[in-house]
């Protein structure tokens, strides 16, 4: 695009790239946006008070320098009391493209893993209410624990799993990727028909039931079947 020229002067210092690791290697996967889906399991949809009918999914996103690796400690943010948990498969986008018709959209994934939505959830409920943007419950520092990427040429397009998180050992949410109401090829199209999809773009696609809050000093887990786990200490 025309504004991202690679050599021209700055004014001031550029960011570091944001990125997210990939299982069995040193090398990191840029990361350029974060696509986030709501509600896309029907369980989810009604504890959140929301029929689960399919209408069209819809979307949201988190910076990308939102993003956090397996492993390292979040701090409980600023300006809420009800910090959530959203364990989630993650989609990474390597092959850009618009318009991307469903049956053609896996030729688009550079891998996938599992990740965590975290979430202020009262301040995103209270925007909600007032039919105001949920960028300050949804995309604050620190809110997209991604774990190591799986790439499709060793692992495939896993479609069916466990999807699961604890807190401190308590399981709080066991469902299957199996149970995604709109699935990855579907949501790759969606996207693509509205904004160009990029590589280093990142898809979370939805959490299943059992949101819930955590408090300094917990430890997260999680994990989808075959995708590996990941661990975050709230400080
Ligand atoms: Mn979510």
């Amino acid at each position: 695009m025309s504004n991202m020229s690679s050599n021209a002067n700055f004014v001031i210092p550029l960011p570091a790239i944001p990125s997210v690791a990939v299982d069995g290697t040193a090398a990191r996967f840029p990361v350029r946006r974060i696509f986030c889906v709501g509600r896309n399991y029907a369980a989810h949809a009604r504890e959140m008070g929301r029929d689960p009918d399919r209408e069209p999914p819809f979307f949201f996103l988190k910076p990308s320098d939102s993003v956090v690796d397996n492993g390292v400690s979040v701090p409980y943010p600023p300006q809420t009391r009800n910090f959530h948990y959203e364990i989630e498969l993650v989609v990474a986008i390597g092959v850009g493209g618009a318009a991307i018709p469903i049956e053609r959209a896996l030729e688009h994934v550079y891998g996938y893993t599992v990740g965590n939505d975290l979430t202020r959830r009262d301040l995103q409920l209270a925007a909600r209410e007032q039919g105001r943007p949920w960028d300050w419950g949804k995309g604050f520092d620190l809110s997209a624990v991604v774990a190591p990427l799986h790439t499709v040429k060793r692992i495939g397009h896993p479609t069916k799993g466990r999807l699961w998180l604890a807190v401190n050992g308590v399981v709080k949410q066991d469902s299957d990727i199996s149970k995604l109401i709109w699935g990855v090829p579907e949501i790759i199209s969606f996207i693509s028909e509205s904004m160009m999809l990029a590589p280093g773009d990142l898809i979370m696609t939805g959490t299943p039931e059992g949101v819930g809050p955590v408090v300094r000093g917990d430890l997260i887990t999680g994990g989808i079947d075959g995708l590996g786990e990941l661990g975050t200490p709230i400080l």
